[in-house]
């Protein structure tokens, strides 16, 4: 039987070079890297796999794996998409059309979130948590793989999204410490809370069409627009989350690259008191914002 497409008959190592100049002649950003990956993905086999089977054959199965993936990443497909998983905060979480794929950036939250906790939050009962737009959970996950005691609720406008964050969870081992509701931001939750995380949508509506394809083409709109000067999102939650929250809790956002300045106003003019100053992502942009309620 012969196998049609454009890596049949070539070995692995063959298909894979083959891959990353196809890749990099079409303008993807990392054409090594994704063409290991979606190889590696189609054969089931991970970096050190690939590499001692380098000279075997693509078998005709294989070959049709490889060419569908390679038409989705051609279309700007991000990689985490074809997969259908990425890592965060070394979790590996489950995605879908409906959540936005984790990004490092995001990490930063978690990290901003955890030294809050242990600098400035005295708990004497188990803490509980609030994520707000939880998406794929990848926040509040991470939060509660850190944190042993705690409890945590996400929630999301997206049913399909929630969906996702269970089966995380579940698959985390986290089901048991983590629940999930449906409803515009806060609007259905009962505090107190002692922390509240959220990585809102918040690109200016207009800044949409210029994002990255990947990004504009492939996550959800929903968790991407923040509205006519992206800060919707956080005039919603601000209020909300001050009336939750606990005496002495912490509400963390992430923001946009230019927005640290405007959320610290207003978390201040919500009465929240910003003791830390932001916290800057691995590329050295302010990406948390971190306020505190006055503890009584
Ligand atoms: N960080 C995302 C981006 O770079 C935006 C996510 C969001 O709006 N919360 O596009």
């Amino acid at each position: 039987m012969s196998a049609g497409g454009p890596f049949a008959g070539l070995s692995i190592e063959a298909a894979r070079r083959a891959l990353a100049a196809k890749f990099k002649a079409s303008g993807i950003e990392s054409p090594e890297l994704d063409a290991r990956l979606l190889i590696g993905a189609a054969l089931g086999r991970d970096h050190t796999g690939l590499a001692t089977q380098a000279s075997r054959l693509i078998t005709s199965v294989e070959e049709t794996v490889i060419s569908a993936f390679v038409r989705r990443r051609i279309a700007h497909e991000p990689v985490a998409r074809i997969l259908g998983h990425k890592e965060f905060w070394g979790l590996d979480l489950r995605l879908s059309d409906a959540t936005l794929v984790p990004r490092p950036d995001t990490e930063t939250v978690v990290a901003a979130a955890l030294e809050i906790l242990r600098n400035e939050l005295r708990a004497t009962r188990a803490l509980r948590i609030a994520d707000i737009g939880t998406g794929s959970g990848a926040i509040l996950l991470a939060l509660l793989s850190e944190l042993p005691d705690a409890t945590g609720i996400g929630t999301d406008i997206s049913m399909a999204a929630l969906a996702i964050a269970e089966m995380n969870a579940d698959k985390l081992g986290l089901a048991g410490r983590a629940s999930f509701v449906q409803c515009d931001y806060a609007a259905a939750l009962s505090g107190p809370f002692d922390l509240i995380v959220s990585n809102p949508p918040y690109i200016r509506s207009a800044d949409i069409a210029t994002l990255d394809r990947d990004v504009r083409d492939h996550d959800p709109l929903l968790a991407l627009d923040g509205g006519v000067d992206g800060l919707d999102a956080y005039r919603a939650i601000t209020p909300q989350a001050v009336a939750l929250l606990a005496p002495g809790g912490g509400l963390v956002f992430e923001v946009g690259h230019d927005q640290s300045t405007q959320v610290s106003v207003l978390m201040r003019s919500a009465g929240l008191t910003l003791s830390s100053p932001p916290k800057a992502d691995l590329g050295g942009i302010y990406r948390a914002v971190m306020g505190r309620k006055a503890a009584i």
